[in-house]
């Protein structure tokens, strides 16, 4: 029923009628919200997917950390790498450094969520298991990763909230990336010609955080994750429905 049709039915009735009348109105609107939630929306009770992109030095590591101490029961995901581990990484923690022997049995294995081959020499994964246990029980993860990551994973998982964290210019970038001292020169290059190709993914993201300030950057990635947190989803609006309805006609 149309709004205009549902109001001047209301005139025309009397008030117990009315009330079975907005019933059918409140129905009828929400069979529509109800075909759109059906695609892409995180069902009831599954965890959230916060998946962070942007090139190398941005900051992505220093804003999830950020989110975490505010929220710790963000989970993060523990991705394998082929690359060797820098000064102060501690396997298992920051990354699984496996070999290349390794990562490709995982791949084979369906043992990877997504991976790619990243600044066109390293390869990196999101270990599945963690990831599908984690969301399955209703608990929230934070996965760092590249674009070509990031789109591997709308694909397994359309659920997946995708943020891009872009520099405020190169020269930050670069100044960031030079100042963190954990690349030699050639690691270095290679990190800002994998940042072209970053931005040009841009559009593939459904958030943009400009990494400038970093309690405002912080800020911004944690009212991502809180705007989602208050997502309506099938079974919640359909119980909050049905509970509004009865006290209606009671
Ligand atoms: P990524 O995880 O994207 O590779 P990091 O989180 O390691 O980047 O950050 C790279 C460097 O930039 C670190 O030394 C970090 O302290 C610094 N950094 C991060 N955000 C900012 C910011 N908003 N302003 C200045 N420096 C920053
Ligand atoms: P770094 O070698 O500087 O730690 O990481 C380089 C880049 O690899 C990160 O900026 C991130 O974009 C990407 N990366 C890290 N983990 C993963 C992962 O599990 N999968 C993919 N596809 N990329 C990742």
């Amino acid at each position: 029923m149309q709004r205009a049709e549902a109001s001047s039915a209301l005139k025309l009735h009397s008030p117990g009628e009315c009330g079975t009348l907005c019933h059918r109105w409140i129905q009828d609107t929400h069979v529509e919200r109800d075909a759109v939630s059906e695609t892409g929306a995180r069902a009831a009770g599954r965890g959230i997917l916060l998946v962070v992109a942007g090139p190398s030095g941005v900051g992505k590591g220093t804003l999830i950390r950020g989110l975490r101490e505010r929220h710790g029961g963000i989970e993060w995901s523990v991705s394998c790498t082929t690359r060797a581990p820098r000064r102060g990484e501690v396997d298992g923690r920051d990354y699984h450094f496996v070999d290349r022997d390794e990562f490709l049995r995982m791949a084979r294995e369906d043992g990877l969520l997504e991976w790619a081959v990243v600044h066109a020499r390293d390869f990196y994964g999101t270990p599945r298991a963690p990831v599908e246990e984690a969301l399955a029980a209703g608990r929230d993860m934070v996965i760092e990763i590249d674009y070509q990551g990031a789109r591997s994973m709308r694909a397994a998982l359309p659920e997946a909230v995708m943020v891009f964290v872009a520099p405020p210019s190169i020269e930050a970038l670069r100044e960031r990336l030079t100042g963190r001292n954990t690349e030699d020169e050639d690691a270095l290059l290679r990190r800002l010609r994998s940042a072209q190709t970053e931005f040009e993914h841009i559009g593939m993201f459904q958030h943009l955080i400009v990494n400038d300030d970093l309690d405002e950057a912080t800020g911004a990635l944690e009212a991502i994750y809180l705007a989602e947190r208050q997502r309506i989803t099938r079974a919640h609006w359909r119980e909050l429905r049905d509970e509004l309805l009865e006290d209606l006609e009671a």
